[in-house]
């Protein structure tokens, strides 16, 4: 570590990890655990993608010591048909779900042309690029879904029913790190919304809705209100598709269910995810489908101005594994207190 600058921390990606690991495994987790949900978050952090990093780390350590996170957890993987996997999280965090799935599902895929994996009973899916960009490292293409707590109206409502339902999308190419796109279905994410709160900011008019209804450039009564779906009605239909598929079709809970349970504590939402993955050389054009591919991307990046979602993650990745990260002097210190 080499001190503080402007109120920030500067840690390599290995004391990152260090100071997770240990700050989790204090708190209750088993080495496993720590390890799977401390890989997740410095991940986050490596390709700068800051709300589901460090960031998370208080909220996860509490969530262990109370007891409403199991740091201890052991997911199972069930066959539930030829190619549909169903993972029990055993009231873990989901990284170490996703350890357990990722091969049965890509296992499945390759054998079947495509598989669905049904995530259930594990604690805070976070951003999903890192399950989707694994598979398509290994030449799959994947789609992800999950749900949250209610935070956004159904199109011409008033209150809050779906989460911010995020989707991601990967897609293998040659010699490049695979193509992912991974979104909320929100218009913002809550967690933009409320730094704007906090830092006296204005949001767009589409971000959402006050109590009453009106659309409202104050983040804080939209906090109050709901977000809204991007694009109107059309991101609000694809908010309440993640809810069906991450919800009621694998068993899991929707965003409203998730905030029943957890009785307004404020943890981390107890919800499923499905994962989709199909095998491209299983599929039409199985010697040239990654070229074809390369030939959109080429297609796109003709056009001053484009950039393929994901690029600026890989820049980040390749940056901070020799820079380092740095993280507010202030978490770092909430940090280490609950180090102890
Ligand atoms: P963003 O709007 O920041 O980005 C969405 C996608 O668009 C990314 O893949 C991004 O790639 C890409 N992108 C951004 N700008 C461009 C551009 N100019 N040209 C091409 N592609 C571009 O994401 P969100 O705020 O919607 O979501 C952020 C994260 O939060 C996601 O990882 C999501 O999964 C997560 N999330 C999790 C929730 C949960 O409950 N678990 C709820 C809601 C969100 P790049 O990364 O390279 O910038």
């Amino acid at each position: 570590m080499t001190g503080t600058q402007q109120e920030q921390v500067h840690l390599t990606l290995k004391q990152a990890y260090q100071l997770s690991f240990d700050c989790l495994q204090f708190n209750g987790c088993d080495d496993a655990n720590a390890h799977a949900a401390t890989q997740c978050m410095v991940t986050a952090e490596g390709d700068m993608c800051h709300s589901h990093g460090l960031f998370r780390l208080p909220w996860y350590a509490s969530s262990v010591k109370s007891g409403r996170v199991n740091g201890s957890a052991k997911p199972s993987v069930k066959q539930l048909a030829p190619a549909v996997i169903q993972v029990d999280g055993d009231r873990g965090f989901a990284p170490i779900g996703h350890g357990v799935g990722h091969e049965a599902l890509a296992d499945c895929a390759r054998a079947n042309g495509i598989a669905a994996l049904a995530f259930v009973n594990m604690f805070h899916i976070s951003a999903m690029w890192p399950e989707v960009e694994r598979l398509a490292d290994e030449g799959l293409c994947a789609f992800a879904f999950t749900t949250s707590y209610p935070y956004v109206a159904p199109a011409g409502g008033m209150k809050p029913l779906y989460g911010t339902n995020p989707m991601g999308f990967a897609w293998p190419r040659h010699d490049a790190p695979p193509l992912v796109f991974d979104q909320a279905s929100s218009a913002m994410a809550r967690g933009e919304i409320q730094i704007a709160a906090r830092d006296g900011h204005l949001v767009p008019e589409t971000a959402g809705i006050g109590p009453d209804g009106e659309n409202t450039t104050d983040p804080n009564v939209v906090l109050q209100g709901a977000q809204l779906g991007f694009g109107g009605y059309k991101g609000a239909s694809l908010a309440m598709m993640v809810e069906l598929l991450a919800g009621p079709l694998i068993g899991a809970a929707l965003s409203s269910e998730a905030l029943e349970e957890d009785r307004g504590n404020g943890g981390p939402p107890r919800g499923g995810e499905l994962i989709m993955c199909l095998d491209p050389g299983r599929f039409g054009d199985p010697d040239n489908f990654l070229s074809h591919g390369e030939r959109l991307f080429s297609d796109i990046l003709s056009q001053p101005g484009t950039r393929l979602p994901g690029a600026r993650r890989f820049v980040n990745r390749e940056r901070t594994a020799k820079e380092g990260i740095h993280i507010p002097g202030s978490l770092f210190e909430e940090i280490q207190e609950l180090i102890g």
